[in-house]
């Protein structure tokens, strides 16, 4: 019989980690997730870990401020999947996975660590504007460390969480999809890619055990979800039965507003220009360094934008 990695989850409360749990107990993985002492009396958080002991996963205690307790985390484990947040709103934590990444080489025995990224692929990043390409450097400085220290990878590059993107009809600030109108950046037919925030999870704990991912770039790519802002907005519009009202923001005035904002905003909104003026998620082959997950796992009914779009209903 085949056997199945154990995996220990590190920011495990998280938006996606959360899901990450979720998705590996589903697939019976033996699921390990770190519980921080920093998250001290956040009763959600203890909640949250609490249920998911109950369903079966393993609390390991553990911190970024404890070098040790992560060598020892790491040690229990086959695959280490990291979600430590990466959003300038919430928090950017990313380049505390260094110490994470040296835990694991100590450690010696990971088969598999899959960062923190879930996006963008930030290699393909270099010309970002700033200050949001904070993301996607960070995010580098972390691959590098990996591949020094020679440590089996996978990376995910989930385009665009559908609850940001579909929830906001492509609008930066913006997570409930209006009723009455829309902003479109520039003409709105830059083709982006939306995923169900469960079907990333889905398809990463798929990806951990599987050698046709060893040490690439897994882009999921649902077919059906390579949509337009414009697109995304007639799926609504259909949805409701009504037309919304137009206009659109030009790249020079959005640019020009970016810088009218502070730092974590412009840090997003940097990235919602490269998304729907540039077209960044969908303009390019997947090369040899990568593969396309609706591919590798036909057998995941992935939800369509329209069926996500559903909720807001
Ligand atoms: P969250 O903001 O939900 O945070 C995830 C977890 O990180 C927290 O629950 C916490 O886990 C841990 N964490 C936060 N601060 C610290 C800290 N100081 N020290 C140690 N751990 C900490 O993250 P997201 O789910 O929003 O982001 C996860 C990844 O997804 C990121 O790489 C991000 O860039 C990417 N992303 C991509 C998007 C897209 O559209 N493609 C959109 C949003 C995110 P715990 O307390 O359990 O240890």
């Amino acid at each position: 019989m085949e056997t199945k990695s154990k995996v220990l989850i590190i920011g495990g409360t998280g938006y996606l980690g959360k899901r990450l749990v979720r998705a590996s107990l589903a697939q019976g993985h033996q699921t390990y997730v770190l519980n921080r002492p920093e998250i001290g009396v956040d009763i959600d958080k203890v909640q949250m870990l609490l249920g998911f002991k109950q369903q079966g996963a393993h609390l390991v205690s553990g911190s970024f401020n404890d070098y040790q307790s992560l060598v020892n985390a790491v040690k229990l484990v086959d695959v280490v999947i990291c979600a430590i947040s990466g959003v300038h709103i919430r928090s950017h934590q990313i380049l505390l996975q260094l110490n994470l990444v040296d835990a694991i080489k100590e450690a010696g025995n990971v088969k598999r660590f899959l960062p923190s990224e879930f996006g963008t692929d930030p290699a393909r990043m270099e010309n970002a504007i700033e200050p949001g390409r904070v993301t996607f450097d960070d995010k580098m400085v972390v691959r590098k460390a990996i591949e020094e220290a020679k440590i089996p990878f996978t990376y995910i590059s989930a385009n665009c969480f559908a609850g940001y993107f579909l929830g906001g009809l492509c609008q930066p600030g913006s997570i409930i999809p209006s009723r009455d109108s829309v902003v479109l950046l520039g003409d709105g037919n830059q083709k982006a890619i939306y995923v169900d925030e469960d079907d990333i999870a889905m398809y990463t704990i798929k990806a951990i055990d599987d050698p046709r991912t060893l040490n690439k770039t897994l882009y999921i790519r649902p077919p059906k979800n390579i949509l337009s802002q414009k697109e995304v907005v007639q799926v609504w519009e259909k949805l409701i039965g009504k037309e919304l009202k137009k206009s659109s923001i030009s790249k020079d005035d959005f640019l020009a507003s970016l810088k009218e904002q502070d730092y974590a905003q412009q840090v997003g909104l940097g990235h919602y220009y490269h998304v729907c003026y540039e077209g960044c998620l969908a303009n390019f082959e997947i090369g040899k360094n990568g593969v396309e997950a609706s591919e590798l796992y036909p057998e995941i009914k992935y939800t369509t934008v329209e069926d996500y779009m559903k909720r807001y209903l």
